[in-house]
Order: structure tokens, then C-alpha cells, then sequence
């Protein structure tokens, strides 16, 4: 039989506790790299004038806003 005395026990059941915390936390890690939202090379451009937010077409800076036709910039931050 196997003599565990009560600090041993504590001691297992806050390892298993803490080894359950990193395996959910890898996993979450990894499905996160796995199912993440990337937009290749385009661009998510915000017109200053009418507020539509449209997708400029591969690495263009300067593209016109479809609904109002006006000139919108691509500004890095
Ligand atoms: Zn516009």
C-alpha cells in the first residue's frame, strides 16, 4: 500500500492543479496561432470624410473611398 502522508497529498493535488493550468494555457496558445485572423498584404483603410472602413487592394497608400469617391491615406502608426 502506498503511505502518503496529508502534506503529500496537498502537494500532488496543487501539482496536478498547476500542470492542468499550463496544459489548458498551451492549448489555448496554440489555437490561437492556429485559427488567428490574418490579412495578407491588404490594407483596412478609414475614410476621414464619410467614416466607411473598406479593404484597399494589396499595398496601395493611396486608394479612393468607394462610397464617397474621396482620397484616403494609409498613415502608419
Ligand atoms: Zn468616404
Amino acid at each position: 500500500m502506498i503511505n502518503l502522508t496529508y502534506a503529500d497529498g496537498i502537494f500532488f493535488y496543487v501539482l496536478l492543479c498547476l500542470a492542468t493550468i499550463a496544459i489548458l494555457w498551451a492549448r489555448e496558445l496554440w489555437r490561437n496561432r492556429a485559427y488567428s485572423w490574418e490579412s495578407s498584404s491588404r490594407r483596412v483603410l478609414n475614410c476621414p470624410g464619410c467614416h466607411v472602413s473598406f479593404i484597399a487592394p494589396d499595398n496601395a497608400n493611396v486608394t479612393r473611398c468607394p462610397r464617397c469617391n474621396s482620397i484616403c491615406f494609409y498613415r502608419k502608426r
